[in-house]
């Protein structure tokens, strides 16, 4: 075996993703496993939109032995519980999809059908009444989960914001501590093996050659090596999620509060971000280039920001959907080049994540073996499918009919995966969850029932409980969210108190 074992390994590209696959290859691989060369070129630049994240991240950083604090402060982070959906379902309305568990189980089941069985009987209380993070988020309160027994205290889940290219510099400086050779420079040719199209060597302006056995691609959208040069074929996913460009925009913290989540605005012709970091707030707006101008969407940008523009509103272009394969030869695409869903669910970052776990468990020798790669590309496909109709059920699931664009959505046809789901909520709130995909029941729950999706009933088997012990325990469990939130820290004092960046 030691004879076939990969020793060169090529990453071309230092955004988000060249950067997390040269990290995780450092701690897990190491110089001593191979040669890991990144590949990339200040003059063409990064994506450096990518902000806001989802809790499996920390599945990363602990992988990478990261010190929390640290990596906030270094990155100028802060903490999200969760995301604000202003005006999707309908206009003047807000509902909060949170990280972590809404309420507890009981008897074995789901909280979401108790809580459905009170709705369905007149109590007012929403569902996020009953989770920590929401009442903790509503309040602009943060703090880690605590050894606390059964407390909610002890079941808070988070993620981060941070600046994307400080995330970048710091994964850099990481990856470069444990070996990883950086090489500036800007690919102009790739050379393939005669046999067999095989990537051999990328070649740079300088006419510089960097060989390798295995090559990443982390080259962005262009997919430099998986589409350029072994045209892998793109899905493209614009008919269901039409939002093909948006434009970016730091500010000031101005007036607006520093909240623990990501606030996601519908508007016109698509949607607007707001993440709130320590030295600024990224925002930008989401739009579908059918449905309203770039300078339009520009000026709507600028009109809806928290304090003073801190740089030019920066245009992005993209097509939403997938590259066919995202592993082809010798070549893996991860990033951007492998696809994207657009940013509403935070979620290509943890593609990118996700991609390097499924790539290490089926870690190649110098043989490629087929099956390997098919199942990779079947594991990789099914996940961004999955993610795909999570995404959709925002954009489908609304009464809003004010603008063409959303007169689109709520009348466009959705991939029949989804409309399972639909059907299977449709009468009694029952969330089934395929193969370990990402969102779990509680995110499924939030979304469906914040968009407006209400079940005509509830579990059945809810009606072991008799009435009078339900509404006993459903009040008992929201005082204690209620005490524990009480508990919490502001989110501004936790991070003053643990991990402020240093003044620049
Ligand atoms: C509008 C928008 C908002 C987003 N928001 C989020 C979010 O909130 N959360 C989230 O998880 N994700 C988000 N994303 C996605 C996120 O930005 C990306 O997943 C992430 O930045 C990874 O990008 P990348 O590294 O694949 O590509 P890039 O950042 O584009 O990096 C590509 C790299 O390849 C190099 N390169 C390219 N061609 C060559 C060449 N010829 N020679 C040498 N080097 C080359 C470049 O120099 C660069 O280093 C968002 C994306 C967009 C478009």
């Amino acid at each position: 075996m030691d004879g076939n074992r990969i020793r060169k390994i090529v990453i071309v590209g230092g955004g988000t993703a060249g950067w997390m696959t040269a990290a995780a290859f450092a701690k897990i691989l190491g110089p001593r496993y191979a040669d890991i060369t990144l590949v990339e070129s200040e003059e063409i630049g990064i994506v450096g939109v990518g902000e806001a994240t989802i809790p499996q991240i920390n599945i990363y950083n602990r992988m990478l032995g990261l010190d929390e604090d640290d990596f906030v402060r270094e990155t100028q982070g802060s903490f999200k519980l969760g995301i604000e959906f202003v005006d999707w379902g309908k206009k003047n309305h807000t509902y909060f999809h949170p990280f972590g568990p809404f309420g507890v189980d009981m008897d074995g089941v789901s909280f979401h059908a108790y809580w459905l069985r009170m709705m369905h009987g007149g109590d007012p209380r929403l569902v996020t009444d009953y989770s920590l993070t929401s009442v903790a988020a509503s309040q602009n309160r943060f703090m880690r989960p605590v050894n606390a027994g059964n407390s909610p205290l002890s079941r808070i889940a988070y993620a981060f914001h941070f600046d994307a290219s400080l995330y970048a510099r710091f994964l850099r400086r990481y990856s470069q501590a444990r070996g990883v050779k950086r090489q500036e420079g800007k690919i102009t040719k790739v050379h393939q093996r005669s046999e067999d199209g095989f990537i051999e060597s990328v070649e740079l302006e300088s006419g510089q050659k960097i060989e390798g056995e295995l090559f990443i691609d982390c080259s962005g959208f262009r997919g430099l090596l998986i589409e350029q040069t072994l045209k892998a074929g793109y899905e493209d996913w614009t008919h269901w999620l039409p939002c093909d460009r948006a434009v970016a925009v730091p500010c000031a913290h101005g007036d607006g509060e520093f909240t623990p989540y990501t606030r996601s605005t519908a508007r016109e012709a698509g949607w607007q971000w707001r993440i709130p970091l320590q030295h600024r707030i990224g925002n930008g707006y989401v739009y579908s280039s059918q449905f309203i101008s770039d300078d339009e969407a520009a000026a709507k940008l600028m009109a809806n920001l928290d304090g003073e523009a801190l740089a030019d509103p920066r245009p992005l272009r993209f097509v939403t959907g997938r590259r066919k394969k995202a592993w082809v030869k010798n070549v893996v695409a991860l990033g951007l080049a492998s696809g994207f869903l657009e940013p509403l669910e935070s979620t290509s970052i943890h593609l990118i994540q996700s991609g390097i776990a499924r790539l290490l468990t089926l870690f190649p020798s110098r043989d490629f073996e087929p099956a390997d790669i098919e199942r990779y590309n079947f594991m990789i496909a099914r996940e961004f499918a999955q993610v795909r109709d999570f995404i959709i059920l925002h954009y489908h699931l609304t009464e809003r009919d004010d603008t063409p664009l959303w007169e689109y959505c709520r009348s466009m046809d959705v991939p029949e995966t989804l409309k399972e789901k639909y059907r299977i909520f449709e009468s009694h709130g029952r969330i089934f969850r395929d193969n370990d995909e990402l969102f779990n029941d509680t995110s499924w729950f939030a979304v469906m029932i914040g968009q407006g999706l209400v079940p005509r009933s509830y579990d059945p088997v809810v009606e072991a409980m008799d009435e009078a012990t339900l509404r006993a325990r459903m009040n008992e469990l929201h005082s204690v969210i209620g005490n524990c939130a009480d508990q919490m820290p502001g989110h501004a004092d936790f991070i003053a108190m643990n991990c402020a960046a240093k003044a620049a």
